[in-house]
């Protein structure tokens, strides 16, 4: 049996109490049976997504974590603070974590590792800036990306893994990878995974999907689903990105 396409929605830094109402009730009547959707919503809106999406197959997540357990860490929230709350995914290394926050490989290691010790699903991105592709350097950077995160990998994490290409410069600039693009880069997390061990790790690919493209990126080899920013905000779009995935 093939497995359902992985479609999961980042909100970043949007959303209101009323509008994600709205949004999660739009989600829950338009999801499918075997559709495998989730929400990655800012942290004061997890009690709402909690609520909002009780009993329904949409799974929900936050966008980052600490990689600390516990103490003198203001702001932060850790990852059995998360787990506790009932959150099945966390988004880890967000290329715009990486850029505007100074996150390294080692720290969205760190992370990864705390998601996966926590029993939920890490969600890590990794992705070429424009100029590293210019550079020719996007197979290197990707690979020193999912290297650092496969170095010292738990059984957990191994176990839980989702790793999502995006690369920076497709990221809500409306232009999309090339199916080609995507094939190669791909190609090589699966090879990378394969070679740690990471046998059936779903491969997420992520910049600009929308309901019009998502068709040919999801039937791309080794595409088991999408990340999805901008078009996860309108429930229409994404709900046809999710029957794009089904079809
Ligand atoms: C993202 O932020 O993870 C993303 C993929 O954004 P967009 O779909 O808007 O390019």
């Amino acid at each position: 049996m093939v497995a359902a396409k992985y479609i999961v929605g980042n909100w970043k830094l949007h959303g209101s109490v009323q509008e994600n109402a709205v949004r999660f009730a739009a989600l829950k009547a338009g999801c499918q049976p075997g559709d495998t959707l989730a929400v990655c919503v800012p942290f004061p809106y997890l009690a709402q997504a909690q609520q909002a999406l009780q009993g329904s197959a949409i799974g929900w997540g936050a966008q980052n974590v600490s990689e600390h357990a516990k103490g003198a860490f203001t702001g932060e929230v850790s990852a059995a603070m998360l787990a506790d709350f009932g959150c099945g995914c966390v988004i880890v290394g967000h290329s715009e974590r990486r850029s505007l926050y100074g996150e390294d490989d080692a720290t969205v290691a760190r992370k990864a590792q705390a998601v996966a010790e926590a029993g939920m699903m890490p969600i890590v991105c990794v992705g070429e800036t424009l100029s590293e592709r210019e550079c020719g350097d996007t197979a290197q950077v990707v690979t020193r990306q999912l290297a650092a995160v496969l170095a010292d990998a738990s059984e957990e994490l191994k176990r839980g893994l989702v790793v999502a290409y995006e690369p920076v410069w497709a990221i809500g600039s409306g232009r999309a990878a090339s199916e080609e693009d995507v094939r190669e880069v791909h190609a090589l997390l699966r090879g990378q995974l394969e070679q740690a061990g990471v046998i059936g790790a779903r491969l997420l690919y992520g910049g600009s999907v929308k309901a019009s493209n998502a068709g040919t990126l999801l039937n791309v080899v080794n595409v088991d689903g999408a990340l999805v920013g901008g078009a996860s905000l309108d429930a229409e779009e994404f709900l046809a990105i999710a029957q794009a995935a089904r079809a």
